[in-house]
């Protein structure tokens, strides 16, 4: 069976370097933030091109505390994707606000700001924009709807770790840029863990401070906060995999060429990347009517896949009665109802995508 992405294989591959690296943390007797946890947000920081990042729990919580930070709250409004992963719209809700939901482009899965524009109201506080599946999202267009309307964008890339927009890294564009580092992100832990990078330094300092009980300074608690920490073993995890990331990344996007280039098939629709993106394919998505047919032939021939993902959040019961029922939300449920993700990852060999390759141009007759 080819495995859909197979985790151990980066801790295989840097085996030594990552043991040196936790048993410095266990040895070194200091197991809540401090140097390790400092010295990957400077890292993390530099590679995203931002002046600062905030080590957090993971990445709901990062998502969380922003928008805490940003003072968004109960009675406000928050535009979020229709077709995302259920965490950008559990953050919201997490803060006693309302997710709005946009529907995407069907060609990217990525929000499109024109939409963006109508689902504005009087209420509205903030637009998270998702880089969903490692494409970023068009942060020119949207960042300048947010301008205009006076909101505050935060951004989810949590798929997008060294992904690039218009040449930039993803990491300050928005107001807050939200990070996890749950295992099977292109950059991940052996554990939760997450991070929020920006360039506003009022706002990582505020991070700083709500992340930690709300304190600066211990048993001084200036405001109500939480314990949402990254973990020092990780973070000295995450320094050692950082080295790898764009190395790991320039493999995933080998695998994507292929697939674009050799999948060309009439039942299968492919992801489009627009010319200003620079995806770091945290999934390969595609579309195709016959799903379920698809995905069994698949299994069969020792192919894996996972759909992500199977319901929009909109259709799941955690969201039953909270949104507006007049909202038509069509192009996220025939994505959620069409979607199939391949495998791809740093560590499938070549022989394994010219199965997979194989396999799909089998099955998809
Ligand atoms: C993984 C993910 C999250 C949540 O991150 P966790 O670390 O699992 O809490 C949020 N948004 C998106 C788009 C994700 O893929």
């Amino acid at each position: 069976m080819i495995p859909f992405l197979d985790l151990g294989a980066s801790y295989r591959e840097l085996e030594q370097e990552i043991d040196a690296a936790i048993k410095r943390v266990l040895t070194g007797g200091w197991y809540i933030l401090g140097e390790e946890v400092a010295r990957f947000e400077s890292e993390y920081a530099d590679y995203c091109s931002s002046a600062e990042a905030v080590g957090v729990a993971n990445g709901l919580d990062a998502l969380v505390l922003s928008l805490r930070v940003l003072g968004v709250g109960s009675g406000d409004e928050v535009i979020v994707p229709s077709n995302t992963f259920i965490a950008t719209w559990l953050a919201v809700s997490a803060v006693g606000a309302l997710p709005v939901p946009v529907e995407p482009n069907p060609e990217t899965h990525n929000l499109e700001a024109s939409k963006v524009v109508e689902a504005i109201t009087e209420k509205t506080k903030a637009i998270i924009a998702v880089h969903l599946y490692g494409q970023p999202a068009d942060l020119d267009e949207i960042k300048a709807v947010a301008a205009r309307a006076n909101l505050f964008l935060i951004e989810d890339a949590a798929q997008a770790h060294g992904a690039r927009y218009k040449g930039k890294r993803i990491g300050a564009h928005g107001d807050a840029v939200c990070w996890s580092f749950y295992p099977a992100k292109n950059l991940g832990a052996f554990g939760d863990g997450g991070a929020v990078t920006t360039d506003n330094s009022e706002i990582a300092s505020r991070l700083r401070i709500l992340r930690n009980y709300g304190s600066k300074e211990k048993y001084l608690n200036e405001v109500q906060g939480m314990n949402s920490r990254l973990d020092p073993i990780h973070a000295a995890v995450l320094s050692v995999k950082l080295k790898y990331l764009d190395e790991w990344n320039a493999r995933r996007k080998q695998i994507a060429a292929r697939y674009l280039a050799e999948l060309q098939i009439v039942d299968v629709v492919l992801p489009v990347v627009p010319a200003w993106a620079d995806p770091v394919w945290h999934l390969f998505v595609i579309r195709t009517k016959d799903r379920a047919g698809l995905q069994r032939r698949l299994y069969d021939i020792g192919v894996s896949t996972q759909i992500h993902y199977p319901l929009a959040p909109s259709q799941q019961k955690a969201y039953a009665g909270v949104l507006d029922p007049r909202l038509n939300l069509s192009v996220a449920a025939e994505l959620a109802g069409e979607v199939l993700s391949l495998p791809i990852g740093p560590h499938q060999t070549d022989e394994q995508t010219s199965l997979i390759i194989k396999g799909v141009l089998e099955a998809a007759r």
